[in-house]
């Protein structure tokens, strides 16, 4: 039982019904996916140094939105030394990333995307766009054209969708995301508030706002404040997205971005200065300044 309840339950992974993909794939939403995958990775490495097995030296990433472009540029930049480390030739491993959509970043500044592109192929990331992910299993990734691709590691970023949790709990959702009003209250339980992923909260045309982290920990300011107020009393914050702008790595040394909604673009070390410094500022925000001593 409960006076009041807040729930930021965050997304989950959608898979589309895409058989296998659920089944052997990897997702990447946690810090134990991450160490997970890069243990699974370094196995894989050292396992094809030993066989030359193409499954081994290959890496599927499914999605190429900012997950999947960010997590390929990671790979890009991990691969020299880790082949340098197990003896095998970069050259020999194939990275992929491969998109439904007729380009990655769906949505991004065609000028940023061919950057974001272009970046990645020069270091040894192929790039399949316009090809949807349609089946896989333990070794293989079938793609719409009938194409194969053999790996062991498919990593699949192909986007997210509301927590099942949320989704089931007797709520007013809209396609398993939790409506709330201005105040971020669910639209059918007043005593229940929601922050981040989980809730939808739509914009003036009547479209839901992306999922995103600077939305969402701007939602748990707007509920801390309003959470207070119902149980001490006052006038409640209304929800007001301030959209500050998209940020996405290409790896340690490049990255892009829009500010202010597209009108400013950036590439290159000054996009790679201003993503380090919003990593700073949310992990201070989230944990304090200790928090960037580890
Ligand atoms: P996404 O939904 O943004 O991207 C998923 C991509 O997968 C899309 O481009 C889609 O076309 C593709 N896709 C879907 N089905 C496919 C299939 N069968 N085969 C191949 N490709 C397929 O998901 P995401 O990248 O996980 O991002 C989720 C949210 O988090 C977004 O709002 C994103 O902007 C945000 N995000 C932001 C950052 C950042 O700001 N740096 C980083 C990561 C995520």
């Amino acid at each position: 039982s409960y006076d009041y309840l807040v729930t930021a339950l965050g997304s989950e992974t959608a898979y589309f019904g895409i058989p296998g993909l659920e089944e052997h794939s990897f997702v990447l939403k946690s810090v134990n996916d991450a160490n997970r995958l890069r243990a699974h990775v370094e196995t894989c490495i050292a396992e094809y140094s030993k066989t030359k097995n193409k499954a081994d030296g290959t890496i599927v990433v499914g999605g190429g939105g900012l997950t999947g472009i960010e997590l390929v540029g990671e790979y890009a930049d991990l691969m020299p030394s880790l082949c340098l480390k197990h003896g095998v030739d970069p050259k020999e491993i194939s990275l992929y990333c491969v998109e439904a959509a007729p380009t990655v970043l769906p949505g991004f500044p065609a000028e940023l995307v061919e950057r974001a592109q272009s970046s990645l192929t020069k270091r040894g990331v192929t790039f399949v766009t316009g090809t949807p992910v349609t089946k896989m299993d333990a070794t293989t990734v079938e793609l719409k054209d009938g194409s194969k691709i053999e790996t062991k590691t498919m990593v699949w970023t192909g986007g997210v969708q509301g927590n099942s949790v949320v989704a089931n709990s007797g709520i007013e959702v809209n396609r398993g995301r939790a409506l709330v009003n201005e105040f971020l209250q669910s639209t059918s339980h007043k005593d229940v508030f929601l922050a981040g992923d989980s809730a939808v909260v739509m914009g003036p045309e009547g479209r839901p706002y992306p999922p995103t982290a600077q939305l969402a920990w701007q939602m748990g300011e707007v509920v801390g404040v309003n959470l207070a107020v119902a149980i001490r009393g006052g006038a409640m914050e209304s929800f007001v997205p301030v959209f500050s702008g998209t940020l996405g790595s290409l790896g340690r040394k490049d990255a892009i971005g829009t500010i202010g909604g597209n009108k400013t673009q950036l590439k290159g070390l000054p996009a790679s200065l201003m993503k380090e410094a919003s990593n700073v500022r949310y992990l201070s925000h989230i944990k304090g300044l200790f928090a960037l001593a580890y």
